[in-house]
């Protein structure tokens, strides 16, 4: 079940992810995200591979171990310990699992669909599942969200409180976006605190190791192949993938799944997760982005694993 199964051995994976990692490490396409405004000092030349598999091998290649903000992969996550929670089928009744073919931030995409956020790797639907966190408290809701992400890591995460603040101060789309679940009745809570919360989730702190991790435990079944802890049950991270597959990639999760053929989440610092079923997952980290808001040179190096390992979930053989 690991990578090496049907390849000539981990040495191979090794100089597969090294390959990955030289081929793309001078590409100078994209561009790092400045609409929060501290990320824009992110150094564009940055990049780090970290690929592990079910069976807890480790392959790195570059800054693996560069921190940077997870962003919209926690939406994954969060949906992931959401489900554990309360089931699949009330997440889904709330948040949807269509792509929106709209932008992660759309205002539109939620009035076009009167109140339904569509689905939970959206802004709209990550506020909503955030807000589905059951606890006696506020506090203890940042807690188990903190908490169960640090599960999936293997280690404990904390908040770039810089990053969390500089994106407070701008982050008025998302307060709207939260004031209009309110108003079509789909956010019981506070909408500023849970506004506040999920931009506390989006500024914990990774490495592309991290995402590796956190990967490879859905690829596991739920269960974390570093630390051996059960974060999910299976169904919530067979789900979860599920997810990933149709809306990951936000408006190019279409084009994803048809170059790439794995599920995978990104966020606007520049991490891509893909996660192949079974076998284990890639963390990536290069904050250069296209259009939609996925780093360019995670998509390119994705693709050239996916293809060079046998990855891809549609092949035959
Ligand atoms: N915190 C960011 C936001 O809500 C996350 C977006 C992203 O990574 N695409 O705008």
């Amino acid at each position: 079940r690991a990578f090496t199964g049907s390849l000539p051995g981990q040495g191979r994976v090794d100089e597969l992810l090294h390959e990955a990692h030289a081929r793309y490490a001078a590409l100078q396409d994209g561009v790092v995200a400045d609409y929060i405004p501290v990320l824009a000092r992110a150094d564009p030349d940055r990049f780090g591979l970290s690929l592990i598999g079910v069976d807890g091998a480790t392959y790195e290649a570059g800054a693996a171990d560069d921190a940077f903000t997870i962003q919209s992969i926690s939406k994954a996550f969060v949906f992931a310990l959401v489900c554990e929670e309360i089931g699949h089928r009330a997440v889904h009744e709330r948040v949807g699992v269509n792509n929106t073919g709209l932008p992660f931030n759309s205002v539109m995409a939620l009035e076009l669909n009167l109140g339904s956020p569509m689905n939970p790797m959206v802004n709209a639907g990550a506020i909503a599942t955030t807000a589905m966190m059951p606890a006696a408290s506020h506090d203890a809701r940042w807690e188990a969200i903190r908490n169960g992400l640090s599960r999936f890591a293997g280690r404990e995460l904390a908040v770039d409180t810089e990053v969390y603040e500089s994106e407070m101060r701008t982050n008025t789309r998302n307060r709207a976006i939260a004031r209009l679940l309110e108003g079509y009745g789909r956010l019981e809570r506070d909408p500023a605190a849970i506004v506040d919360m999920y931009t506390r989730q989006c500024a914990l702190v990774v490495t592309a190791h991290d995402l590796a991790v956190m990967g490879a435990t859905l690829a596991d079944g739920g269960v974390n192949p570093i630390t051996g802890v059960r974060v999910v049950a299976e169904e919530v991270a067979r789900d979860t993938l599920t997810v990933l597959a149709s809306c990951g990639m936000y408006e190019r999760s279409g084009e994803w799944l048809f170059e790439i053929g794995l599920p995978a989440k990104s966020g606007v610092s520049g991490g891509i997760v893909a996660i192949s079923p079974g076998k284990g997952a890639l963390g990536s980290f290069s904050p250069p982005l296209d259009p939609a808001g996925n780093s360019v040179r995670g998509q390119r190096a994705c693709a050239f694993l996916s293809r060079a390992l046998g990855l891809n979930l549609f092949a035959s053989g």
